[in-house]
């Protein structure tokens, strides 16, 4: 048996339901900011349970705009967790300010515990970082923020619909951040990306600077770019937003087999915390032996990936931060023990099975 991520049974799925909507958007004659856009940022806003959404081109700038509206600049500093994806970090030093890492807890995501002793004058802002589809621990980083007078950004890249305390993710903070890469729990087919806010303001900015800094064209009232979402990703991301929670559900029916399933002492399964809920965009399981693991896998066809395996603070592109191996123990432990087994949409129960069968087999 074969298994790895299949993007194509995504499409194959709801087929009939995308066709529609891309030769509805073909023919509409109007490719850029139409209905469809304008229709997807009022599904969005409505299901995240958010006043605004603004459609992007990526979820990178859904981050460095967000910074950028907020006006986060060169001297200011932003707090991170140490082990993310890279565009979460990059997001910091697009706008010339300084990202200060904090080591993620036992569940992946920051450790709200090492967050104050962090903040100086100039700490402007958190960006919290659901990661592998978990929410973060929301109650305690919103006293933080609260005390401190910092702006939060949310990457929700990852997390679509995860819930804390039974809010949704992305409703918290001043700006929610998404991304639609095609594997993405809310997955387009090309790039796009999204920001949603309570907040007119916000929203208005970034409705003008992902759009040249123009209202009206031609009139340029503040610096921009061109961060547009696509008219035919927003026509595919309508049908799938529909099938949103279904698609989420089948998630954690995975997870569900995977964690019932798994029993092999050499591996530790991801653990959720109370009161939030995990979508699953990543099962991450962690191994001391991980390289070994993965190398057992491959060998009966189960193609996994590691999430992340360099954190950035060790990055090439980040020498000039200035930090060395051992400067964050907990993060370089994860980068070097953690592996995501296959989970998407459209598995079968027998794939899922052969996974659990052959991770359980693995022995030293
Ligand atoms: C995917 C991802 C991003 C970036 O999204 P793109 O659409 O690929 O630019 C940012 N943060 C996290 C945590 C991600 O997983």
């Amino acid at each position: 048996m074969k298994i790895q991520d299949r993007l194509d049974l995504q499409y194959k799925r709801y087929e009939n339901e995308y066709n529609e909507a891309v030769i509805r958007a073909l023919k509409s004659g109007n490719y850029i900011l139409g209905e469809e856009v304008n229709k997807f940022e009022v599904n969005y806003a409505k299901h995240m349970e958010s006043k605004y959404c603004v459609g992007l081109n990526n979820g990178l700038d859904a981050l460095v705009l967000s910074l950028r509206v907020l006006g986060i600049k060169k001297g200011d500093e932003v707090i991170v967790q140490t082990n993310t994806f890279i565009a979460t970090v990059m997001a910091i030093t697009e706008n010339g300010a300084t990202p200060v890492f904090v080591e993620p807890d036992i569940y992946h995501n920051i450790n709200v515990d090492e967050i104050e002793c962090k903040i100086t004058k100039n700490t402007k802002a958190i960006i919290v970082v659901h990661l592998y589809g978990q929410a973060s621990n929301m109650g305690r980083i919103m006293e933080i923020t609260n005390k401190h007078k910092l702006f939060l950004i949310e990457d929700c890249a990852q997390a679509h619909d995860a819930t804390y305390e039974g809010k949704k993710i992305g409703t918290f903070g001043d700006v929610g951040c998404f991304s639609f890469y095609p594997t993405k729990n809310l997955g387009a087919f090309g790039d796009s990306g999204a920001i949603i806010t309570d907040n007119q303001e916000i929203y208005e900015k970034m409705r003008m600077i992902r759009n040249y800094g123009s209202k009206e064209k031609y009139h340029n009232e503040l610096n921009g770019v061109n961060s547009r979402l696509d008219e035919l990703q927003a026509a595919l991301l309508n049908v799938k937003l529909r099938h949103l929670t279904e698609l989420t559900k089948e998630r954690q029916r995975y997870a569900k087999i995977y964690d019932s399933g798994i029993k092999n002492s050499l591996i530790e399964l991801p653990k959720v915390y109370d009161g939030t809920t995990h979508v699953y965009h990543l099962y991450v399981i962690t191994c001391e032996n991980r390289d070994k693991l993965q190398n057992y896998l491959l060998s009966k066809g189960i193609k996994t990936q590691i999430h992340y395996p360099i954190p950035p603070h060790l990055q090439k592109c980040y020498v000039g931060l200035g930090f060395k191996a051992g400067d964050f123990p907990v993060a370089e432990k994860y980068a070097k023990s953690v592996l995501s087994l296959p989970l998407f949409n459209g598995m079968t129960d027998e794939e899922i099975n052969y996974v659990v069968k052959h991770v359980n087999k693995f022995s030293l």
